[in-house]
């Protein structure tokens, strides 16, 4: 950080903390990870400087050829990594890939049919009129997602995302009493909804998704079958999820972030196949601008990453720690959503084990040297601020080479933390991050956090 020292002091600065940060306390939120010195390195270079709006072959740009060889080496480890027809590299986040999904069906499944109606292929060449009436057709499709107290992500219909700007969107939701996915359920709002997208796949689900029932559900209804694989991507890759577990297997299009338990840079991919990836393909300029090329060779090398034998052994690792840390909790009464896990997180109901809001329980961990993410749970009294529950996850501590030792040292930790905390009664409400933790139990468990890394 030398040379950015020398121009921008205060920045170099937090760069710095921000290593010393994550090497002196235990990552334990689910969706962050360590990627490699490889990965990091062919991200952050020259790559930046290169525009190259279009894709492989097709660029509005002159000089894309390395930028071409790049991204399609890109396409192709992801294509192979997952075993789909087609991938598309060029989202910048997770966010994006859903955006270039949800455009690249509407404009398949009511665009290019109302097109062909006009006898014309390129929306551009519409009289104003026509143009009108197409953007109308597609507005008010309908969207069927999973509700953000259940698990869903803000991108699958919440009312401040632009996901619910685009659709006329509906949810389902867990069973409140178990947590647990109800197909039944997931079958009839389909039924009554009739949507033109069925989304599944989850930001805090720790369990695995039946995705063979979920294409039979969307079968049913005429809906294209979506799945938001963010999370539980380096799963799938790793063949820890499998038959009707692979999303892959079963959805009509596929989208990722790079960065969770898959372990790449900070970004966003789409799988699919068939009519829908020349309108993927177009991801620029429906939603996305130049493609950003130094994130692209690092996914590249990501996917090689992924492809080697050592990650399936991490994949299985990160499933297997996540077992652990859930029976490890429970045994020390942690009560957990679901009772148990199948992936990389565990939903840890604090306000149930200890009588502390998933805000409380996030500060008194982070001041002991674990960091977490609180996390609203099914029909939570407290809140998506304050929440009720915690989100704990495997990946970065698996990375780090943890097993069921540490993993269960984790537990101890996190319970002997989260016992000692007092929420403070006479404030005004006990959802408020205020708690009083004696400086001898903040001292013991972040010595012992220490031994751990
Ligand atoms: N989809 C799911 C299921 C997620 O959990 C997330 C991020 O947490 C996203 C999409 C968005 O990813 P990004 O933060 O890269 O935009």
């Amino acid at each position: 950080v030398d040379a950015t020292a020398a121009v921008d002091p205060d920045v170099a600065r937090s760069i710095l903390r921000e290593l010393s940060d994550q090497r002196s306390n235990v990552k334990l939120i689910a969706s962050e990870n360590f990627c490699s010195p490889a990965v990091q390195a062919a991200h952050a270079n020259l790559l930046t400087d290169k525009y190259a709006e279009g894709y492989p072959g097709h660029r509005f740009y002159a000089g894309c050829d390395n930028v071409d060889d790049i991204e399609s080496r890109a396409a192709a480890a992801a294509r192979e990594l997952f075993g789909a027809e087609h991938a598309y590299v060029q989202p910048h986040s997770g966010a994006d890939a859903n955006l270039v999904a949800y455009l690249a069906v509407l404009a398949s499944r009511v665009e290019a049919p109302a097109l062909a109606e006009l006898g014309e292929k390129n929306p551009a060449n519409l009289s104003a009129e026509d143009w009108e009436n197409l953007r109308r057709a597609t507005t008010g499709q309908r969207l069927l997602g999973m509700d953000l107290y259940s698990g869903g992500h803000l991108t699958h219909g919440y009312r401040h995302n632009i996901s619910s700007r685009l659709f006329e969107a509906h949810s389902y939701s867990v069973d409140p009493r178990t947590g647990l996915l109800d197909l039944d359920h997931v079958r009839a709002r389909a039924r009554e909804v009739r949507p033109a997208v069925l989304l599944a796949g989850y930001s805090a689900y720790p369990r695995a998704i039946d995705f063979a029932a979920f294409r039979e559900i969307a079968d049913e209804v005429g809906a294209t079958f979506m799945v938001d694989m963010a999370h539980f991507a380096g799963l799938v890759a790793g063949k820890a999820l499998v038959g009707d577990h692979d999303p892959v297997a079963h959805a009509d299009i596929v989208t990722s972030t790079t960065h969770k338990t898959l372990r790449g840079p900070r970004g966003g991919l789409v799988l699919t196949g068939g009519e829908l990836a020349d309108a993927v393909d177009k991801g620029c300029p429906m939603v996305l601008g130049g493609p950003l090329s130094h994130a692209m060779a690092a996914k590249a090398v990501a996917f090689r990453e992924a492809l080697r034998p050592e990650f399936r052994s991490y994949a299985a690792a990160v499933v297997d720690n996540a077992r652990t840390l859930a029976d490890q909790l429970a045994r020390r009464g942690g009560v957990i959503v679901t009772g148990g896990t199948d992936n990389h997180l565990v939903l840890l109901d604090v306000w149930a084990s200890f009588g502390l809001t998933g805000r409380q329980a996030e500060s008194v961990l982070r001041e002991c040297g674990l960091t977490v993410n609180r996390n609203a749970l099914p029909g939570d009294p407290h809140g998506p601020w304050y929440t009720s529950g915690l989100r704990l996850g495997t990946p970065a501590v698996t990375t780090l080479g943890m097993g069921h030792d540490e993993i269960g040292e984790i537990a101890e930790l996190v319970c002997v933390a989260l016992a000692a905390a007092q929420p403070r009664t006479t404030s005004t409400s006990v959802s408020k991050a205020n708690y009083d933790l004696r400086d001898e139990v903040r001292a013991a468990v972040r010595s012992r956090v220490r031994d751990l890394l």
